[in-house]
C-alpha cells in the first residue's frame, strides 16, 4: 500500500500509530433505528431528555470535561427547550423531527451570540441525536476491537469523547468538527492525539495503518517503515535532547513549524518553533458550499499571527487538490498539474481576492508579526507576476511562491519568478513526486500512484532542482525555505543547509529532534 498524506486540524499534541477503527456515521445509525410515523408521547420525550442529562451528569470525568458535561445536561433540563419541542409536536411534527427542530432552533440562538456560544451550537446536534436514539431504544452497540485502535468517525459527541478509554483508544480522527468543539476539548484533556476536519478521511478503512500527528494536523495512511521510524526517533527524545530545547544555541537555519490550523500554534511554540513556515489554509474552505467570508478568515489568520508576535508566519493561500474538490471553484489547467495550485486561484479571482484581503486585514491588526504570504505550486513566471500583483494590491508586504514542480526550476524561469516575489518556499513533497516522474495522486479513487520516502528527496535528480532554486535565491538576495516533509529529516536537512537554505519548516512533533541533530 502506498503511503497517503492527509491533512486536518490538529488538537493538542502527540503522535499515535496504530490500526484504524472506523465508526459509521451516527446519522446513518440513527436512520436505521428511527421509526417514521411513530408518534411518541410527551412524557416519553421528557424522560429521554432527562435520561440523557443524567447520563451526562454521571460521566466520570473531571475538570474541563466535567464542566462541558454539566453544561450540556443543563441545556437538556432547560424547560424552554422542552416547550419548543412541545410546540412542534402540537403542530403535528413527528417526535424525532420535533426534537431536532427544537434543538436546531436553540443552536441558532447560540450561534447568533457568536464566539464561545457559537462553538457550543454544534453540540446541540449531538444532543438531539442522543435524545432521539434514547427514544428509539438506543443505538445498536458498537463492537470495538480488543486491541488498542485509532478511532475514525465523521464526528464524535462530547459524551462519547468523555467515555473514551485511553488504554484502548490511541487517537481520534474526525472528518467534521472544529478544534474548539466540546469534543475536541475533552479529547485534548485526555491527552489523546486528535485530528479534526481531516480531508480525505473517507479513504480510511477499518484495519488500515495510521500515523496521527496532532501537532501539525497531519495523518499518514499506510505510512512507510521509514516514516514510522522517523516519528519513533522523534518521540524517543532523551533528557539531553529536552535540555537542548532550552539551549540558547541556535541551529544554522531558522526552524519553523507547519500548521494546519491556528489551534496548533501553542504546541508549535512549546516545541521551539521560531515562527510558521507553512500555514495551510485549506481547512477553512473544505466541506463548504461557499468560500469562507473575509471576517471568518480574518479571525483564523489573526489568531495565528497573534500567537507568533515578533516572528515570521508564512501563510499559503488555498491549495486545491483533486481530492479536496470545492463546489465554488472553477476548474483550471490540464495535464498532470490540472486543478492544482495557483492556476486554480487565478481562474477564481473572486475567491483569491477575499483571501488576500482577509490576510491583509490580519496583517494590519497584528503589526508585530511578520506575515509572509505565498501561493502554492506556481507553474510559470506569468503566474508568479499575477499573484504578486494581486497580493501587493491587497496591501500584503511580503509575497512569495512555492516551488513544487521541476519546470519552474529551469534557468531563466526561476530567475524570472524571483524578480516578482520576495521569497521562495520549496515544497519537497510535490517536487520529489514530480521530479521522479510520479504523480502524487491518480484520478479516481484517490490512491497515490507511487509512494515517495523521505530519503528520495536526497536523490541527485531532486537535489539538483533544490540546489538550483537555492542558488538563484542567493543570487537574487531573496530567502529560500523548505517546508516539505523532508525538511524534518536530519540527513536531508543537513544537505539543505549546505546548499544554503534559509529556513526549514516541519511538524512541531519533529522539531526538537531536528534541532538536536543539527546542534549535535
Ligand atoms: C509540499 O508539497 O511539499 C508541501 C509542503 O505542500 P503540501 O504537502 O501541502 O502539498
Ligand atoms: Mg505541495
Amino acid at each position: 500500500m502506498a503511503e497517503r498524506f492527509l491533512v486536518g486540524a490538529g488538537v493538542g499534541s502527540g503522535v499515535a500509530h496504530g490500526k484504524a477503527f472506523v465508526v459509521a456515521r451516527p446519522e446513518a445509525a440513527l436512520a436505521q433505528i428511527s421509526k417514521p410515523g411513530n408518534r411518541i408521547g410527551l412524557i416519553a420525550i421528557q424522560r429521554a431528555m432527562v435520561s440523557v442529562a443524567e447520563d451526562l451528569e454521571n460521566v466520570t470525568t473531571v475538570g474541563e470535561a466535567k464542566d462541558v458535561m454539566m453544561a450540556l445536561a443543563m441545556i437538556l433540563r432547560d424547560p424552554v427547550l422542552f416547550d419548543v419541542v412541545k410546540a412542534h409536536l402540537s403542530e403535528g411534527a413527528e417526535a424525532a423531527d420535533a426534537i431536532r427542530r427544537a434543538f436546531a432552533r436553540f443552536a441558532r440562538q447560540l450561534e447568533s451570540l457568536g464566539g464561545y456560544f457559537a462553538e457550543r451550537a454544534s453540540d446541540l446536534g449531538y444532543l438531539a441525536n442522543r435524545v432521539v436514539a434514547e427514544l428509539a431504544g438506543d443505538l445498536p452497540p458498537i463492537e470495538f476491537p480488543s486491541e488498542p485502535f485509532i478511532l475514525v468517525s465523521d464526528s464524535i459527541s462530547p459524551m462519547d469523547a468523555a467515555k473514551l478509554d485511553p488504554n484502548r483508544v490511541l487517537g481520534v480522527i474526525t472528518s467534521d468538527g472544529t478544534p474548539t468543539s466540546h469534543s475536541a476539548i475533552i479529547v485534548r484533556a485526555a491527552k489523546l492525539p486528535m485530528v479534526v476536519g481531516l480531508i480525505g478521511s473517507g479513504l480510511i478503512r477499518t484495519g488500515a495503518d495510521l500515523l496521527v500527528d496532532a501537532s501539525s494536523g497531519q495523518v499518514f495512511l499506510d505510512p512507510t517503515a521509514e516514516r514510522i521510524e522517523h516519528y519513533a526517533n522523534a518521540a524517543n527524545l532523551d533528557t539531553k535532547v529536552i535540555r537542548l530545547l532550552d539551549d540558547d544555541r541556535e541551529p544554522p537555519v531558522t526552524l519553523l513549524a507547519n500548521l494546519g490550523s491556528s489551534f496548533e500554534a501553542a504546541g508549535a511554540l512549546a516545541a521551539g518553533a521560531k515562527g510558521v513556515g507553512l500555514f495551510r489554509t485549506e481547512l477553512l474552505y473544505l466541506g463548504q458550499q461557499d468560500p469562507p467570508s473575509l471576517e471568518e478568515q480574518f479571525v483564523e489568520y489573526s489568531s495565528v499571527l497573534a500567537a507568533f508576535s515578533g516572528k515570521p508566519v508564512l501563510v499559503r493561500v488555498l491549495d486545491l487538490d483533486f481530492d479536496k474538490p470545492l463546489p465554488f471553484l472553477r476548474e483550471a489547467g490540464s495535464g498532470k498539474y490540472a486543478n492544482r495550485g495557483l492556476q486554480v486561484l487565478l481562474a477564481n479571482p473572486e475567491v483569491l481576492e477575499v483571501q488576500l484581503a482577509a490576510l491583509a486585514k490580519a496583517q494590519n491588526a497584528n503589526p508585530k508579526t511578520d506575515l509572509w504570504v505565498m501561493a502554492p505550486m506556481v507553474l510559470s513566471v506569468v503566474e508568479a507576476q499575477e499573484f504578486a500583483k494581486l497580493a501587493r494590491a491587497a496591501g500584503l508586504r511580503k509575497v512569495g511562491v512555492m516551488i513544487e514542480v521541476p519546470e519552474v526550476t529551469a534557468a531563466g524561469v526561476i530567475e524570472g519568478i524571483l524578480e516578482s516575489v520576495d521569497f521562495l518556499s520549496i515544497g519537497t513533497n510535490d517536487l520529489t513526486h514530480y521530479a521522479l516522474g510520479k504523480s502524487r495522486h491518480t484520478a479516481g479513487d484517490g490512491a497515490v500512484s507511487g509512494t515517495i520516502s523521505l530519503s528520495e528527496t536526497r536523490k541527485p535528480e531532486v537535489l539538483d532542482l533544490i540546489r538550483r532554486v537555492i542558488s538563484a535565491g542567493k543570487l537574487a538576495g531573496k530567502p529560500v525555505g523548505i517546508c516539505g516533509e523532508s525538511a524534518s529529516d536530519p540527513e536531508s536537512a543537513k544537505i539543505f543547509i549546505q546548499l544554503g537554505v534559509d529556513s526549514l519548516s516541519a511538524s512541531s512533533a519533529l522539531l526538537p529532534q531536528l534541532k538536536a541533530s543539527l546542534l549535535a
